[in-house]
């Protein structure tokens, strides 16, 4: 049972050759401009961490997010490498998206009083939003990209992937540790 379904599966996936779209198929050209967007979305994420590095209460969340930083501004020297990849210039095209996510995440800094676990409660949301959107887009660039044949740019991109999703999980912890708990210990909002 096991061994037909297996084969099945072989015969299906032989139906199929990667890499035979031409430069200018409608799949590259989605692909492209997903790359523009989400190149958009990693050099604004490197001009707004540091915003909420500081907003941060904890040295705890202040570190994580000084070294999603450093690794953000490697996402966007991968994408760059992935443009090269294809012979194209590497441009940025704004995402809607990215942008709403970092307008949340400001106005969650303004709306959280300084200083408190509170604060970094709403940070953490913020930032794992983002972190979810780009682990959906990087998910689907790379299946896109082996679907193409453009198995170099796919190990680029799975590299960025894991990174995503391990800034994903540790956000996850530190919320869960203790800023979640002592946030709950905190006293009652001020009027505003
Ligand atoms: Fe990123
Ligand atoms: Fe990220």
């Amino acid at each position: 049972m096991a061994k037909s379904s297996a084969k099945q599966r072989k015969q299906t996936e032989n139906t199929y050759s990667p890499g035979i779209a031409s430069d200018d198929s409608m799949l590259k050209s989605f692909f492209e401009d997903e790359l523009k967007d989400i190149y958009w979305a990693e050099k604004n994420i490197v001009k707004t961490l540091p915003k909420m590095q500081k907003a941060a209460t904890t040295e705890e969340l202040k570190e994580a997010i000084g070294q999603h930083i450093t690794q953000t501004e490697g996402h966007v020297d991968r994408l760059e490498q992935v443009f090269e990849l294809m012979n194209k210039k590497a441009q940025a095209k704004k995402c809607d998206a990215m942008e709403g996510l970092i307008k949340e995440g400001e106005s969650i800094v303004e709306e959280t009083e300084d200083g408190t676990m509170t604060r970094d409660v709403g940070i953490i949301s913020a930032a794992q939003k983002v972190e979810h959107y780009e682990i959906a887009t990087y998910g689907t660039l790379i299946q896109l990209a082996k679907t193409m044949g453009m198995e170099e740019a796919a190990g680029i991109l799975a590299e960025t992937l894991e990174e995503e999703k391990e800034t994903d999980k540790g956000l996850t912890e530190i919320a869960e540790n203790n800023i979640n708990w002592e946030a709950e210990q905190e006293g009652e909002a001020q009027e505003k």
